[in-house]
């Protein structure tokens, strides 16, 4: 048989390659940020256009390259930051590889100037998909300026692949926000479409945090700061009712590299147990400094996975630092610690002259009205009753006297079947006990019915959402005083996204600036004092999760809201809202489902019971 390996031609194992390095504009981002910043730049801009499909900018005050250098760094494996493998242990870079540049240039169209201090003229190099176009003598500054267009114009099927422009930059924002965290002496500027998104002066860490997610996170910060033979722990966690529903910010970086690690994050939780309640999220801006030789950053190609030699003293480090800061602040005269979450009012009321009689606003919420009762859990529906009963209005037209008794469905069939509400004859449960604060139980003719009340209150809620985004009729409350909600630029660039969806569902917004959002009216079933979660919660949902277009977007909206505003497991449901949460999911399209594809009841028939008793 005749030979038939052959080697790849340089610009395809480009490309090949290209496929690791280079997932969508943000990776070129922050590998053009990276080569920046390796270069000993001290002021970076960033220029985008279109989600950075058409174009991607980094102009850099750095060492630059000589004109031999220009042309060697789109050569796969060439690289001025490491020559032998020991090197890898003592990095000082964030980049080593010398993959980028010969990976961004093999997909596409690449124009780069570069001048060094001690050279008089620099260099003008055009690449297109691996292949040098020109390269001229130019007049240009210091340092370097790479420009990356139409990305992956040679793959089509990539290209194709692409979200949206905003989804695409915001990738990019979250990106550019991880490197100028990482390099607050540095000073970068942003541009999107030919307006100025940011720009950041030269600062400290904390400034640097404040610059980027507004000036509300300072007063939020508590200092970290422990230094010991194995690691050096500075930073800042946000103080524990802070914390929100969504996992907005939280930062790791080790060495001046942002790096995710699951691992160190459980430590952060493990430091805020019983400070923060389950199921809210902690920020926190941790910088953690090793020795280069213990720490191995090679294990991922994206390179934001790290490995720690020791890592389990790293964690127990981290977590009894950051308990002992948190415990110092605790300790600081600081009243607002000890304080209900729930007074925790999430938006200023400072700022408003007549703040004393807008607590009214929130007539239904009774601090004291459950303490010392019998509700051992401490958790309550009670903030939100307002909204939870607004579901119920009219229910008593609906449903017969009490004192009939237990009433039985009169529809036929087996299981599934059996609460079809076609069956025009279907009648109302009436009878109903709650089991472990998690089910609701009744009765039918066949036997016993089981509901997840939970489940079942997002389907009635996500039904409900839904219908109200397409008839376009949602019922909203006016507010009595607009609500100022503070958010990060990120996710105020989220929110105006969605706002038109979210209006639809009955929010009404006033202004929006950088940084505030006012809120007008609100959904009848949220109340005020969920505002702030509830918005917090939808915009995580939609950045972990991208809405392709607009049918999917109102479907996760709806779904979101669902799930945020439902009754949970754990929630003491009075007889009323029980009988009423029955009814209603009976009385949805599709009620045997939760929105996420969960059941939402069963049955145990009388058969099932006979059996257990032989
Ligand atoms: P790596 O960063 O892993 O070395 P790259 O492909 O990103 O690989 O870059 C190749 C080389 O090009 C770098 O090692 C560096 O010498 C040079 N280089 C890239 N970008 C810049 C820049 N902005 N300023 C100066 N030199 C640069
Ligand atoms: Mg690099």
């Amino acid at each position: 048989m005749a030979d038939i390996i052959r080697l790849l031609p340089d610009h395809v194992a480009n490309q090949i390659a290209a496929g690791e390095v280079v997932q969508r504009p943000a990776s070129v981002v922050k590998e053009l940020l990276e080569n920046a910043i390796d270069a000993q730049s001290t002021d970076i801009k960033l220029i985008v256009k279109d989600g950075g499909k058409t174009l991607i900018q980094v102009v850099d005050n750095g060492i630059g390259m000589s004109d031999t250098d220009a042309r060697l760094s789109f050569e796969r494996h060439a690289t001025s930051k490491i020559q032998k493998a020991e090197d890898l242990f003592n990095l000082h870079t964030k980049g080593f590889r010398g993959e980028a540049l010969a990976s961004i240039a093999a997909i596409a169209h690449v124009e780069m100037m570069t001048r060094t201090a001690e050279d008089e003229v620099g260099t003008h190099i055009k690449i297109e998909g691996s292949k040098v176009i020109s390269q001229e003598v130019a007049v240009v500054p210091k340092g370097t300026s790479m420009m990356v267009k139409n990305l992956f114009f040679n793959i089509p099927a990539r290209r194709n692949f692409l979200k949206s422009d905003q989804v695409e930059f915001r990738h990019i924002t979250d990106e550019f926000h991880r490197v100028a965290l990482a390099h607050p002496q540095v000073s970068f500027s942003f541009y999107n479409n030919g307006s100025e998104v940011i720009n950041l002066p030269a600062n400290d860490f904390r400034k640097r945090i404040v610059q980027i997610f507004g000036r509300k996170t300072n007063e939020k910060l508590v200092p970290l700061n422990e230094e010991t033979q194995v690691v050096k722990i500075t930073g800042y966690v946000q103080k524990p009712e802070f914390a929100k529903k969504s996992r907005g910010e939280q930062f790791f970086f080790a060495n001046d590299r942002f790096i995710k690690s699951p691992y160190l994050h459980h430590a952060v939780l493990g430091a805020f147990e019983g400070l923060i309640k389950p199921g809210m999220h902690p920020g926190y801006f941790i910088c953690l400094e090793v020795d280069p030789a213990t720490i191995d950053i090679n294990i991922h190609p994206t390179k934001t996975e790290v490995k720690f030699d020791d890592e389990h003293t790293l964690y127990a480090y981290l977590k009894s630092t950051i308990k002992h800061s948190l415990g110092q602040f605790n300790v600081a005269p600081s009243l607002d610690f000890e304080k209900d979450q729930n007074l925790e009012t999430p938006y200023d009321f400072r700022d408003k002259a007549v703040s004393l009689p807008s607590i009214t606003v929130d007539s239904s919420f009774n601090p004291f009205e459950k303490s010392g009762t019998n509700n051992a859990s401490g958790y309550s529906r009670q903030p939100s009753a307002k909204g939870w009963e607004s579901m119920y209005h009219g229910l008593e037209r609906k449903l017969p006297q009490r004192d009939i008794g237990i009433l039985e469905m009169e529809s036929e069939g087996i299981n599934n079947t059996i609460f079809d509400t076609s069956v025009e004859t279907q009648e109302s449960v009436t009878t109903t006990f709650q089991l472990r604060k998690k089910y609701i139980v009744s009765t039918i003719k066949s036997g016993m019915l089981i509901i997840n009340q939970s489940r079942a209150h997002q389907r009635v809620l996500y039904e409900r959402f839904l219908k109200n985004i397409t008839i376009k009729e949602a019922v909203s409350q006016q507010l009595l005083f607009p609500l100022n909600l503070n958010f990060t630029r990120g996710e105020i660039s989220i929110l105006k996204e969605i706002k038109e969806s979210l209006c639809a569902v009955g929010f009404v917004f006033g202004d929006i600036t950088p940084e505030t959002v006012e809120v007008k009216g609100v959904p009848v079933v949220v109340t005020e004092s969920e505002v702030q979660m509830v918005m917090e919660q939808l915009i995580s949902d939609f950045q972990m999760e991208v809405a392709e277009d607009s049918f999917s977007q109102v479907d996760m909206l709806a779904k979101t809201l669902a799930k945020t505003l439902s009754v949970k497991t754990g929630e003491v449901l009075d007889e009323r809202s029980q009988v009423g949460l029955v009814n209603d999911l009976f009385a949805c399209k599709e009620s045997a489902l939760s929105p996420f594809n969960k059941r939402t009841y069963t049955t145990i028939t009388e058969t099932d019971i006979d059996r257990k008793f032989i």
